[in-house]
């Protein structure tokens, strides 16, 4: 550009962006090849934002220098690729095949993000140079992606543990008062019962067990939705409506019209301040008659709910999250006063009104300015990822001191505020290992009850093979590259058994299928069709 050319006109990036042709096609030359301060060129926009019909105008019209990089090094393709922009990709390879900066050698087969040639049915497709659909237009770059796409399909057909609860959860009737009330005295109503880290378990299954009203009544009192005795947490589930229960179970509830076994679960752990001697002797009595009165057993949720069945798992998972939250809530974030619990345990608030020297008057808590009056249950989402290796054929797994002998797995850390799933998922790869993501993919996902995280399982593409766990966070004991037989033979064999698991033979070992990581290194070990048995 000539020293003495005009600033640009500030609105042309945000044009360019916003995929406004019109306003493009206003602007003259100088404003279309302008880089902003990172460098980025009105088509970098385009392609980023995947606005194909600017692409195409500049450059085939306005025929703008596709070649130009900014300050990271990417060019327009680039940007569009890497974002997903698969229209503006096939764009690219039609009127500027050689404007990605990667060579063309690594986009041909082995990786799993690279592309099989294109064909000549697809060149056919986009040679007009219209842009009417998607399926006529992306070419090459769509059967790139769709490759990767299709195998992913055949992935995710596994539920994973702690998924897969097939009780209806009714959100909309937690703010029905006369419903919740009807469920709770129901005569075929089930409470699941938890104390501390425990849950009451039948002992001579691999099930939960569950306490009827008449049970525990004498406990929760008449009224537990506004009355409950501090020292205890009342949270409903849902209720299973399938017309097997219905059928199968005679004396199901029929409550406001709806037909179904309702599900509660009842927290006794009696901790935290205001707890009356009476509830605790209550509760006491209670946990030391009725498990063994029936048979059943309080056990630690870790590991003993590793063992349930899905349906029951996710049962469990909702009743931990949601009462550990409640426990953990008691009191409001604002002014410390103790909040109500509303919604049948899905919900607090901080009262309206407070005492102070006898006299009650209005809180002028924060909490009941704006939008924030109220606080939900948390999901604290986790990015967890398989970070393959450019080539395809192998995954980084990293491991812990803590953990035993020869145990590794997929690199893992909290999703930050205001940051997104494939940024939290680059962060905290480049932070364990020194190793930096292009693309990130969603695989599955795993609620994951130890109190409330989400797990969220992606494959990712490494940039570089070459990693260092001690420059950043520290948080790894070591990395290691693991070619795809190496996992194929841990997933099979006996070794990837169970984290508690003392060391067999001192080789790699994964974690076991009721923990998404391994799930998500099935699924790209199992790529190329080797059949897999596991045995855990
Ligand atoms: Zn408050």
């Amino acid at each position: 550009m000539a020293p003495s050319a005009p600033s640009p006109q500030p609105d042309v990036f945000e044009a360019a962006a916003a995929g406004n042709l019109e306003a493009i096609k206003d602007l003259g030359r100088i404003h279309l090849e302008a880089k902003n301060d990172r460098g980025w060129t009105p088509l970098m926009f385009a392609a980023r934002y995947g606005h194909v019909s600017i692409v195409e105008f500049l450059l085939s019209a306005a025929k703008v220098d596709p070649k130009v990089q900014n300050k990271d090094g990417k060019t327009a393709a680039d940007l569009a690729e890497f974002w997903g922009s698969l229209e503006a990709v096939a764009v690219f390879d039609r009127l500027a095949p050689n404007s990605t900066t990667k060579p063309k050698t690594q986009q041909s087969t082995a990786s799993p993000f690279a592309a099989p040639a294109t064909t000549p049915s697809e060149v056919t497709a986009t040679a007009s140079g219209t842009t009417s659909t998607v399926s006529e237009t992306v070419g090459g770059a769509k059967s790139r992606l769709a490759e990767w796409w299709k195998r992913r399909r055949v992935y995710e057909t596994e539920p994973v543990h702690f998924s897969g609860g097939t009780h209806n959860r009714l959100s909309f009737l937690r703010t029905d008062k006369e419903y919740l009330q009807a469920s709770i005295q129901a005569s075929s109503s089930r409470y699941l019962i938890l104390a501390d880290h425990g849950v009451m378990f039948k002992s001579t299954t691999k099930h939960l067990a569950f306490a009827s009203y008449n049970d525990i009544s004498h406990l929760i009192g008449k009224n537990p939705l506004t009355d409950l005795p501090d020292g205890m947490v009342l949270v409903f589930l849902g209720a299973d409506e399938s017309p097997e229960t219905a059928s199968n179970i005679p004396q199901v509830t029929l409550v406001n019209g709806r037909r179904g076994l309702g599900y509660w679960a009842l927290d006794l752990s009696a901790k935290g301040p205001g707890v009356k001697q009476e509830t605790k002797d209550a509760i006491e009595q209670f946990l030391n008659a009725f498990p063994e009165k029936h048979g059943h057993y309080m056990a630690e949720m870790r590991p003993a709910a590793f063992s349930l069945s899905s349906p029951e798992g996710g049962l469990v998972a909702q009743a931990r999250s949601v009462i550990d939250w409640n426990k953990r809530s008691r009191f409001c974030t604002g002014c410390g006063q103790k909040n109500l619990s509303l919604d049948g345990g899905h919900k607090r608030t901080c009262p309206p009104t407070l005492l102070e020297n006898g006299v009650e008057k209005a809180s002028d808590c924060l909490a009941h300015k704006g939008v924030q009056n109220f606080t939900y249950p948390r999901t604290d989402p986790v990015v967890i990822v398989c970070v393959i290796s450019q080539d395809g054929e192998r995954v980084l797994l990293g491991r812990q001191a803590v953990w035993p002998k020869g145990m590794y797995s997929c690199l893992a850390g909290f999703v930050e505020p205001g940051e997104s799933l494939e940024e939290a998922a680059r962060r905290e790869v480049k932070e364990e290992a020194g190793v930096h993501l292009g693309h990130v993919m969603y695989h599955s996902s795993q609620p994951w009850p130890f109190p409330n995280s989400l797990m969220v399982g992606c494959h990712a593409e490494a940039l570089n093979e070459d990693f260092d766990v001690t420059k950043e966070d520290q948080e790894l004991e070591e990395a290691k590259w693991f070619s795809r037989q190496e996992i194929l033979d841990a997933l099979n064999g006996s070794r990837g058994v169970n984290w508690g698991m003392p060391s067999e033979d001192g080789g790699l070992r994964l974690p076991p299928r009721t923990a998404i990581a391994h799930h998500i290194l099935k699924a790209w070990a199992a790529q190329k069709g080797e059949m897999l048995q596991p045995k855990m």
